[in-house]
């Protein structure tokens, strides 16, 4: 049997692998081997999600670290380039708008004045702003909204396919294989089993498998609270006497409908609820538009009673049970078993801080950005970070 040795095995190469790849190859001259079952990325989260970057979060870490992911993004390009070629991340920055009830007006308000705090650029808009500039909007009993001006989305593929190229040009090895197994020699990790048959050896492995990441410890004896949840996006084509050119890239009501504006004239339309199934279910059900998406989004913008499906999908929440928030560093209980997951709804914007992260904790670097709050002995001791994080 072939034995391979590596400093760094990663498992999964979507955004999280990647971007662990390209700040340790960009660091040092490591041997890292990033292991993909699947290079066109069909179920892998990355290129399933709206690629949204925002900084309305509450709790303290995680609005840092989107406005990190700004700083990285903006010359994330010219970083990324390789040979001349740059990927095109179709940055669209403008603006993630929260309408807000009455019920949630004083939690948006405590929100919005610690975003502030932190150096962040985010705006009250009173019904009076609303009612001025949504005037193709019927806006209930919404109080006003939180407004981020400089937020937005990107292309998640084109981002992912950056670091992944930029990493590979600076020698880090993917491989498609699938790992059966994390190896493990008494307390420490040994290395990969692979489902070719080959064995790799390595005394760091790091978790990047998203979705898969509960699957992924189990084999090496670990139990985390990450479990797949799906989720449904459906792109819609409005009506074109539909004017949405005045609304902000993604505009998110109370009840967790959500509607993003897509090049083309697209917009894509998702809904999160509590009863979404778990499990590895890619299926998506133009009954769920219809019935409940549908009726929703035409009761906010009437205009939308007519509309085109044009298509639908399916992608996987990689969901923390215990807090909904990113399980980062070392296990406790095995040494060289890092984890990068349960990043929920919000890993993408994450990947640019959690790179740089893993990759210091990895190299016994002073961490630029002090992240402990998302410390794997939380997950041991039961002790969920509390917040009403929107998942
Ligand atoms: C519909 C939807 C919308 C979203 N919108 C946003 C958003 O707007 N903003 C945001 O920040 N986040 C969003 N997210 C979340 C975001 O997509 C994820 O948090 C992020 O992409 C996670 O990246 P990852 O690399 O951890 O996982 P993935 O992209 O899933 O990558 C994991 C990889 O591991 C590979 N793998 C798994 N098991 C194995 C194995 N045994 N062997 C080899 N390879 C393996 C898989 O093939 C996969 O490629 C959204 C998610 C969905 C589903």
């Amino acid at each position: 049997m072939q034995k391979d040795m590596y400093d760094i095995i990663i498992v999964g190469g979507g955004v999280m692998g990647s971007s662990i790849a390209y700040h340790l190859m960009a660091d040092d001259q490591l041997r890292v081997a990033v292991m993909e079952r699947d290079p066109a990325y069909a179920k892998a989260s990355t290129p399933l999600s709206i690629g949204n970057v925002r900084i309305q979060f509450n709790l303290k870490e995680n609005i840092l670290i989107s406005k990190y992911a700004f700083e990285f993004m903006a010359d994330f390009e010219e970083k990324m380039e390789v040979d001349g070629v740059r990927p095109r991340i179709t940055w669209q920055r403008d603006g993630n708008l929260f309408l807000v009830e009455e019920q949630g007006r004083a939690r948006s308000e405590e929100d919005m004045a610690l975003q502030k705090e932190l150096g962040c650029n985010v705006q009250w808009w009173s019904r009076e702003k609303l009612e001025q500039q949504l005037t193709q909007c019927n806006l209930g009993d919404y109080v006003g909204a939180t407004y981020g001006p400089d937020d937005g989305t990107m292309d998640p593929y084109a981002v992912l396919m950056g670091y992944k190229s930029k990493a590979r040009s600076l020698g880090a090895t993917y491989i498609q294989d699938e790992v059966t197994e994390v190896t493990r020699d008494k307390a420490s990790v040994s290395g990969v089993k692979l489902a070719s048959g080959k064995d790799l050896k390595a005394k760091i492995v790091v978790n990047c498998a998203g979705p898969w990441a509960g699957q992924i410890a189990k084999t090496a004896g670990v139990e985390i609270p990450v479990v797949p949840v799906k989720r449904q996006v459906f792109a819609v084509n409005p009506d074109p006497k539909v004017k949405l050119n005045n609304l902000p890239r993604l505009t998110v009501l109370p009840s967790g409908l959500y509607m993003a504006r897509e090049t083309g004239g697209l917009v894509l339309v998702s809904k999160t609820m509590a009863e979404d199934p778990i499990g590895f279910d890619f299926s998506w059900d133009d009954k769920r538009f219809m019935e409940i998406v549908w009726p929703e989004l035409a009761e906010f913008i009437p205009g939308m009673n007519t509309l085109k499906l044009m298509r639908g999908w399916a992608g996987l929440y990689a969901v923390n049970t215990l807090d909904a928030n990113a399980i980062l560093g070392e296990w406790p209980e095995l040494k060289g078993f890092y984890l990068a997951n349960g990043f929920s709804g919000h890993g993408f914007q994450q990947a640019a801080a959690v790179g740089r992260h893993l990759q210091e904790l990895i190299t016994g670097t002073e961490p630029s950005m002090d992240l402990s709050v998302f410390g794997t002995e939380r997950i041991l001791e039961n002790r969920p970070i509390v917040t009403n994080v929107i998942v």
